[in-house]
């Protein structure tokens, strides 16, 4: 056992902990567990533990279902919400490795390891910051949920109005106690929405962090008897969620690579070419930054989110804006991405396009300091303006059109993917809403 393996079978003992979740991530993004006791940690280091990866959605094939999830010692945290005073569960995050003891290509831990392997290669580790928002609901009389919001708060409300600000404590403290650097909290525009933010941190770490972020925030919330959606666009005609991402790529001697103080932007060469690799690749990177039929009801003018591909030191209609920051901290925001996304698919597509933008010294252009929602079509060609996928399956076919993301996800995963989103869009294309049978039920 490696020592931090070791340090991971101390903490099992000194802390009573009697049950492992072994945690891992479907293609989708749903966060799947294998519980296991705590006393075959050591064989799930040095062994790993079977699974049927056959029954996990866009996983493998029936005759290739021996799958092992092999746990990744750092990743190791008590479950606040689960310790009893006598004993403990804890989670492990795992890898996945196929049944010739090789990591699996197709799992999205490993597709992100790879990408941040190819910027290592390039001299550069990769930073992101997550700015994710969810709602808190109420449930109704049998536990379901309801869309009707927790309370009547505005952006940067305090409490009393602020009535959620007990739950969003309890699921802060509840990060903490995970590990979590939490940068900061607050009621966002919507009614019972929020933000939490992060630390940022290397982009594995983020991604993990995301996925425990999502089950804390609903674990938290249950209690509370709360249901917390991270849904893009849980209610029309108000704000909808969003992960907006911060990102900064770092040297081999820790200096941040984005930044350039003589630059009006601060931001350095590579920086722009990073950027411009986004804007290239962003109407292929949205079907995974934004993945569900719902997301693409968030992606409309008018509420915060973007749909122009366009970058802005300004205003919040395009798809990147620079913060004003400096030095250390010159990095930008991407501000498609939303809460229901894989985060380590979401974060390789993201990498993808930024390092294929260096590769090939790719050009953003000038920024926009309009307000693009009030544009016109012939204005937004004047400035060469695009704009992101109108919906899922217009954001698939952009997805398999590009070889740079096709690339960077694999082969399993470039087909396992954009399969399943298919079918689900093409489930949605033949349902009947409630809006069409308001709209027509009676008026035919
Ligand atoms: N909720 C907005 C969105 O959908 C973002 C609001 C903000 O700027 O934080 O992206
Ligand atoms: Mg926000
Ligand atoms: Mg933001």
């Amino acid at each position: 056992l490696s020592p931090s393996e070791q340090a991971v079978l101390e903490k099992i003992d000194e802390q009573n902990i009697d049950f492992l979740r072994l945690q891992f991530t479907d293609i989708l993004g749903t966060v799947k567990n294998v519980s296991v006791p705590a006393h075959q940690a050591e064989k799930a280091f040095t062994e790993g533990i079977y699974f049927d990866g056959s029954s996990i959605e866009g996983f493998v094939r029936i005759q290739e279902s021996d799958m092992r999830l092999v746990p990744d010692p750092e990743t190791f945290s008590v479950l606040p919400w689960r310790a009893d005073e006598e004993s403990g569960a804890a989670r492990l995050i795992c890898d996945i490795v196929d049944t010739d003891g090789e990591p699996f290509e197709g799992g999205p831990r490993q597709v992100l390891k790879s990408v941040l392997a190819e910027a290592e290669e390039m001299g550069y580790s990769v930073s992101i910051g997550p700015e994710p928002e969810f709602f808190l609901f109420k449930k109704d009389e049998d536990g379901n949920a309801t869309t009707e919001p927790h309370d009547n708060g505005g952006y940067f409300d305090l409490a009393p109005k602020d009535l959620a600000s007990d739950v969003r404590k309890d699921i802060i403290f509840t990060l903490e106690e995970m590990g979590f650097e939490i940068e900061a909290s607050h009621h966002e525009v919507a009614e019972g929405q929020h933000e939490i933010n992060f630390k940022y941190d290397d982009a594995l770490t983020t991604a993990d962090n995301i996925a425990t972020f999502r089950a804390v925030v609903r674990a938290v919330a249950e209690q509370h008897d709360l249901h917390a959606t991270f849904m893009p666009k849980p209610i029309a005609e108000i704000n909808g969620s969003g992960m907006h991402s911060h990102i900064s790529l770092f040297d081999e001697q820790g200096n941040n690579v984005f930044a350039d103080d003589d630059d009006e932007f601060n931001l350095s060469e590579t920086a722009y070419q990073f950027m411009g690799g986004f804007l290239e690749h962003a109407p292929a990177f949205t079907a995974v930054t934004n993945p569900t039929v719902n997301s693409y009801k968030r992606l409309v003018p008018g509420y915060e989110a973007p749909i122009y591909v366009a970058w802005s030191d300004t205003n919040r209609s395009a798809l990147i804006r620079v913060p004003d920051a400096a030095g250390v901290s010159a990095r930008f925001e991407i501000r498609s991405p939303d809460p229901s996304c894989n985060p380590y698919l979401a974060m390789a597509s993201l990498i993808a396009a930024g390092l294929d933008g260096i590769k090939n010294d790719a050009d953003p252009g000038e920024p926009v300091r309009e307000d693009i929602y009030e544009f016109d079509e012939q204005k937004r060609e004047e400035y060469g303006i695009d704009t992101l996928p109108p919906n899922l399956g217009r954001a698939i076919d952009a997805f398999e059109d590009d070889e740079v993301i096709l690339d960077a996800l694999g082969e399993h995963v470039a087909e396992k993917f954009p399969e399943a989103k298919r079918q689900e869009f093409g489930e949605y294309l033949t349902s009947v809403s409630e809006w069409e049978e308001e709209r027509y039920l009676e008026k035919f």
